[in-house]
């Protein structure tokens, strides 16, 4: 399975996406993860890459697309891959579908997590993290997971949040991109929508609503997804 997910940062993606490598057991190719990992290294396309990301602005085409196609072709994603932040605009949506043209490669499925920006806005500020584990939800925006008053709703464990989740601006900056419909990631998304109308619904398109419980959004991604193997 060849898969491509797209969703705004509080979409629950990056979770999503752990449930699909697994259950298909394909990498998941995430791009800001391969940024991350050249600067911890202090390779050249990390310090190449390492201004715009603290800018928060987009690393240039010209550094990112050649860095995912190569990784495509690496050994490990010879029976599927799922690819995740990019592309992020329509060159990069255009680069990559022209490069899979050209190597034969298809998209088996293209992921949209549904959701609204002020919903995907609270879901990352209204975060809480429990101190005994972290994997206890609390939101203090979604009601079913409040809090209990200022305590864990699980185990009554002390709550702290995470400095980043309550910067606002970088939350808009990123959004900014994301839900840009000319020049950003719904571009890049609509991209594939208007080419899977042109070609007989290929590649496929998947909507899954994110607004429900993460457990809902993983059932009917997978139910979605699975009837693509039938
Ligand atoms: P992420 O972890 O996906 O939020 O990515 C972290 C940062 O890496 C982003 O804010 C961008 O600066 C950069 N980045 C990740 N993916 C891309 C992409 N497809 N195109 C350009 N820059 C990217």
């Amino acid at each position: 399975m060849n898969i491509i997910i797209f969703g705004p940062n509080g979409s629950g993606k990056g979770t999503q996406g752990a449930v699909i490598r697994q259950k298909f057991n394909i990498p998941h190719i995430e791009s800001g993860a391969i940024f991350r990992e050249n600067i911890a290294k202090g390779t050249e396309l990390g310090k190449k890459a390492k201004e715009y990301i603290d800018r928060g602005e987009l690393v240039p085409d010209e550094i990112t697309i050649p860095m995912i196609l190569n990784r495509l072709k690496q050994d490990d994603c010879k029976n599927g891959w799922l690819l995740d932040g990019f592309p992020r605009n329509p060159s990069q949506a255009k680069a990559l579908w022209e490069a899979l043209q050209k190597e034969g490669m298809q998209i088996d499925a293209v992921v949209e997590i549904v959701l609204d920006r002020e919903t995907a806005k609270k879901r990352i500020m209204g975060r809480r993290l429990c101190e005994n584990d972290p994997n206890h939800p609390n939101n203090i925006y979604i009601d079913a997971i409040k809090p209990n008053g200022d305590r864990c709703r699980i185990c009554g464990g002390r709550l702290t949040v995470r400095s980043d989740d309550q910067d606002e601006e970088a939350i808009n900056k990123r959004h900014d991109i994301y839900y840009d419909e000319k020049n950003g990631t719904m571009a890049a998304i609509n991209f594939f929508k208007e080419l899977s109308k042109k070609n007989n619904g290929i590649p496929r398109i998947i909507e899954v609503d994110g607004r429900p419980p993460v457990e809902e959004v993983t059932k009917e991604l997978m139910s979605k997804l699975e009837a693509l193997l039938k």
